[in-house]
């Protein structure tokens, strides 16, 4: 290996070397008794590879490029380019900077360019990223590809324009499903010529939004096919110009979708379109070394010694120095070793602490070296953020301690250290913030400073799952009824539905159509299904779970953005803190029956944590495997919620100031569930006592929700757990981990496909955590509605040793439910012990 290159210091070109990463993180961690330090990663620095521009690159589209810059793709570039102009569809999932929109728009414009009538469409997840990729393809001032969004913005004057004129239309998903799909007559011409589908930031699309997107896709495809088979339509152009064998048909258009690094997305690209996807997932671009830490607080021992191991659960006393803290001093300490160091922080009151506590840090060592160092947010002028984006550059300014807006559109990298206070949630976006460090040639530190949360602590336990393979795959279901069935009367409000289509819209849809011809929003006529309203029906993609709720500012009327009705009674509560982007106000009241809740600006220094009760019932198993005296089970549950009471916690703390009761009627929730079953015996032959049963399910329940979002792109507010020890409907122990969304999102069938992985992972973050009792870093969870009692930390290592033996090793056997096999029975439990009643619930 080669020795690692010093770190320059930020106070000029002319200043000599401070450190080197090495050398810095070794005086950090001599900073406090015990290494705080799990795991150090040397990521090499990178070449990067590049490959010919392809044969089929038209001259005037490479020169374009040059004159941007790029002389040659990169090789991951160039791979995906070529199958998507193969007529291939094709998914790149490669690292943040790494150059995808290269491999879409070398196809489309290649394609654009060679067919003078072709068109392409570009679906972003906002309307900000469209204008972006917009600005991008103008400039290449390519003749003829006539760019343009298409957005809610758009003047009505110039749409007409756009839908005849446009070649390169960029849009979002909601402007598809809302304006676009809707008015295919309109955009006949358009669609009949489509060649390519570009569907960028695709791993945004996940979940309830995602599934809702993915049959706005499938409605796409419907109406190319539709105006493609219209008789008498001869195709555009000649078929032999390049790029055409693609499209073949032009009533079938290429997918070509770009995606943040994430697992198995061949699968989930596949979800989304509904047709078969290759995959381009390694990324050839170059990169400087980073030496990355991963950074464990130390435990604080106990204020006072709690009376009972419950009242010590309840008051959370037993936990580790916060994150904040951590990294105001690691801050400091960078700082003074003149280091040019960005902080990332979750939230904008969390990074203004940071920096409070990293100036005063420096102030008491060298008077006015406070003055060094910046909190940064969304909030601030432009002019403001380019003044401090120029001091950090120039060394003026040593240490700045940022929310995540930083990501967006900042231009600000070649930084010598990256500290990132907490799991930042996904892979991508924490080597997006760590990309943030290394100049050419230079190396540089990252350190990923552990909150106390049970991800967190894994995580930084787990190397691999950070440093070796991709940790997290987007999730979605389009087979959710609840998504189905609107985006159904959808399409037939767009175009009569043919039995043909069912297929289109895959499983569960005859089951949807049959159940909208019942409630009289479909008729059935020989031809198909024929949408009964004058009105086209009212899907939100987003809002999908009851009526969204607006959130007004009471002073002026402003509205200020939405929550889904689901969230709404844990975000909107009268007390409730809410951050919309980055600015803090304190709710006045909600109003459920007009969907408004009243807020005002306020920063208070504590947040607030709602909590619910919950009761749940089987409706029935769609899948199961039986394993002796263990039960692995997923289907349809209901869940009877209510919020009644909140929290409030000091952000700097963590501190518990008070729990205040909270007025509000309780919910149905129809949803996906997957749930295990224990003997009783089998607990007793694992040293678990009759009276640790409702603590060790309640906490093995805790930490598998919060593992959860190692597999599937959830986190945890998405999920809801219920465990105890005899539940009516499997008469034996149980843990149900479910989806907090109507139907399901399918966060809960993946952690019935992955189950050995998940609750392997589970184990091991509880048995290895290092508290005696369970701290927030395990079996603690911070919106238990039982406040977090009881919980016994070893009897969850039990509950979960007993799973994970009696559970095969391979993939579990996909027995099928009652829906394929009517006489089968699930089991409910081998045994069918007595044991104390005692429910609890997150
Ligand atoms: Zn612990
Ligand atoms: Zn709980």
């Amino acid at each position: 290996m080669t020795p690692a290159a010093p770190i320059s210091a930020g106070h000029g070109p002319d200043r000599p070397p401070v450190a080197t990463p090495a050398e810095l993180l070794r005086r950090l961690r001599a900073r406090t008794g015990a290494d705080p330090v799990t795991h150090v990663e040397r990521v090499p620095a990178r070449a990067g590879e590049q490959a010919p521009w392809p044969g089929w690159a038209p001259e005037e589209l490479r020169a374009a490029f040059a004159r941007r810059g790029v002389v040659a793709p990169w090789r991951h570039q160039a791979e995906a380019a070529e199958l998507a102009y193969a007529g291939r569809h094709v998914v790149i999932a490669t690292g943040t900077a790494s150059g995808k929109s290269l491999a879409y728009q070398l196809p489309a414009l290649a394609t654009l360019l060679a067919d003078p009538r072709a068109t392409v469409l570009y679906l972003a997840p906002t309307k900000a990223l469209a204008a972006d990729q917009l600005r991008a393809v103008a400039g290449l001032e390519l003749a003829g590809v006539r760019p343009a969004c298409y957005d809610g913005d758009t003047p009505r004057a110039e749409r007409d324009w756009i839908r005849q004129h446009a070649r390169f239309v960029l849009t979002n998903p909601d402007m598809l499903h809302h304006s676009i799909l809707p008015g295919h007559r309109h955009w006949s011409g358009f669609l009949r010529r489509l060649t390519y589908v570009i569907v960028d930031e695709c791993h945004t699309y996940r979940g309830v939004f995602g599934s809702h997107v993915a049959h706005v896709l499938r409605r796409l495809r419907r109406q190319c096919a539709r105006v493609g088979r219209t008789p008498g339509q001869a195709l555009a152009g000649s078929r032999s110009t390049p790029g055409q064998a693609l499209a073949g048909s032009r009533s079938t258009p290429v997918f070509v979708l770009a995606s943040a690094t994430s697992g198995d997305p061949a699968t989930t690209a596949g979800r989304l379109t509904g047709v078969p996807v290759a995959a381009v997932t390694e990324d050839f671009s170059p990169r400087g070394g980073v030496t990355f830490a991963l950074w464990e607080p130390p435990l604080l021992p106990a204020d006072s010694p709690a009376d009972s191991p419950a009242e010590a659960a309840a008051d959370l006393t037993q936990v580790r120095r916060s994150a904040l803290r951590e990294t105001a001093d690691l801050l400091a300490d960078t700082v003074a070793a003149g280091v040019r160091t960005l902080a990332f922080v979750r939230s904008r009151k969390g990074a203004e602490v940071v920096a409070a506590n990293a100036r005063r840090a420096l102030d008491e060592a060298v008077p006015g070296l406070g003055e060094r160092v910046a909190a940064y947010r969304a909030g601030y002028l432009r002019e403001e953020r380019r003044e401090l984006e120029r001091a950090l550059l120039h060394g003026d300014l040593l240490g700045l301690a940022s929310t995540n807006a930083l990501e967006l559109g900042v231009d600000l990298v070649g930084l010598d250290a990256v500290l990132i206070c907490g799991w930042p949630g996904t892979r991508a976006s924490l080597w997006q913030q760590a990309g943030r460090a290394g100049r050419s040639g230079g190396e540089a530190l990252a350190v990923l400073v552990a909150r106390d949360d049970p991800l967190d602590t894994y995580l930084v336990h787990h190397p691999e799952a950070l440093f070796g393979r991709p940790v997290e795959a987007t999730v979605l279901d389009p087979a959710n009824p609840y998504v189905l069935a609107p985006q159904l009367a959808c399409a037939a409000a767009e175009s009569p539905l043919t039995p043909a289509d069912l297929e289109l819209f895959g499983e569960g849809a005859k089951e949807a159509v049959d159940s909208l011809v019942e409630t009289g929003a479909l008729r059935q006529r020989p031809t198909g299904w024929y949408w009964r309203h004058r009105e086209r029906p009212r899907v939100d993609l987003r809002g999908e779970d009851g009526a969204p709720v607006c959130v007004v500012e009471a002073a002026t009327g402003r509205l200020l953005g939405t929550v889904d009705g689901g969230s709404s009674h844990f975000l909107l509560h009268p007390g409730a803190v809410y951050l919309h982007q980055g600015i803090s106000y304190v709710v006045d009241s909600l109003d459920l029956a007009d969907g408004c809740a009243l807020v005002h600006p306020e920063e208070p220094d504590w947040s607030t944590h709602a909590r619910d009760v919950t009761s749940l019932s089987v409706v029935s198993v769609r899948s199961y495997v039986d394993a002796g005296p263990v039960g692995l089970f997923l289907g349809e549950v209901d869940v009877t919620s209510q919020v009644v009471s909140y929290q409030r916690r000091r952000i700097a703390s963590g501190e518990v100031i008070d729990t205040r009761p909270l007025d509000l009627p309780a919910r149905e929730l129809r949803t996906v569930a997957v749930w295990f079953t224990l003997s009783p015996a089998s607990l007793t032959a694992a040293d678990v006592a009759p009276a640790d049963v409702p603590g060790a399910l309640h906490a093995a329940e805790h930490a598998a929700i919060g593992l959860l979002p190692l597999m599937a792109t959830c986190d945890r507010w998405d999920i809801g757990g219920l465990s105890t020890a005899l539940h009516p409907d499997t008469e034996a122990p149980t843990v149900f981990v479910y989806d907090g969304h109507p139907g399901g999102a399918g966060f809960a069938e993946r952690a019935y496909r992955t189950a050995g992985q998940w609750l392997r992972a589970t184990r091991d973050a509880i048995a290895e955590c290092g508290c005696e009792a369970g701290c927030p870093s395990c079996v603690q969870s911070p919106k238990c509605g039982n406040g977090n009692s009881p919980l016994t930390k070893p009897g969850a290592v039990g509950v979960l040793d007993v799973v994970l033996a009696n559970l095969p090793t391979e993939h579990p056997p996909r027995q099928t439910g009652p829906a394929d096999a009517p006489d089968a029975e699930p089991p409910k439990t081998p045994e069918r012990d007595r044991v104390a009643a005692s429910g609890a619930q997150e």
